[in-house]
């Protein structure tokens, strides 16, 4: 999708722009291409953005490893503050940084990144842990001849042998 340029919003009906859209990202690994609709609204100080995007990620279990597919429907809504004097410099001092310095801020001649806006968004609303199912049982240990849980069964067979028989 192509950038934004935010001075071009202000030119258009009601500071509005509303993109429908089904694309990939190359970040994000999706079984279909990514479908939505995105709306901006230049609000003067920020930007008031708000989508419909669903899609089918592709995700590795952290159980097990196997790849699986899961569905992701968000509806995210968030203010992008323009600031032309948000910057590295800003974050060069020791003073704490407050969670209004982590608000994004982007500059108000330059261009909203509708793509890595939309990337951030799905990420977000990906499945911490991943698991492939509720009772995914994790990685199988497939038991060898002389595995290790053979070799302990055994040497408790062996030692339960040599038990003496008179109790
Ligand atoms: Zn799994």
């Amino acid at each position: 999708m192509q950038p934004i340029h935010i001075p071009d919003l202000l030119r258009k009906h009601e500071a509005t722009t509303e993109i429908e859209f089904e694309e990939v990202l190359p970040d994000l690994e999706t079984l279909m291409p990514i479908k939505g609709v995105v709306r901006i609204v230049h609000q003067g100080t920020y930007l008031d953005v708000s989508a419909q995007v669903s899609t089918i990620v592709t995700l590795t279990c952290d159980r097990c490893l196997q790849q699986y597919n899961d569905r992701v429907s968000i509806t995210p809504q968030e203010p992008i503050w323009l600031d032309e004097q948000i910057g590295l410099e800003d974050f060069e001092d020791e003073r704490e940084v407050s969670m209004e310095d982590l608000v994004e801020s982007i500059d108000p001649q330059g261009y909203f990144e509708v793509d890595e806006w939309l990337y951030q968004q799905l990420c977000l609303a990906l499945p911490h842990p991943k698991h492939c199912r509720p009772d995914c049982p994790g990685v199988e240990i497939k038991p060898t001849a002389n595995g290790l849980v053979d070799a302990r069964w055994s040497a408790l067979q062996q030692l339960q042998g040599k038990l003496p028989s008179d109790s």
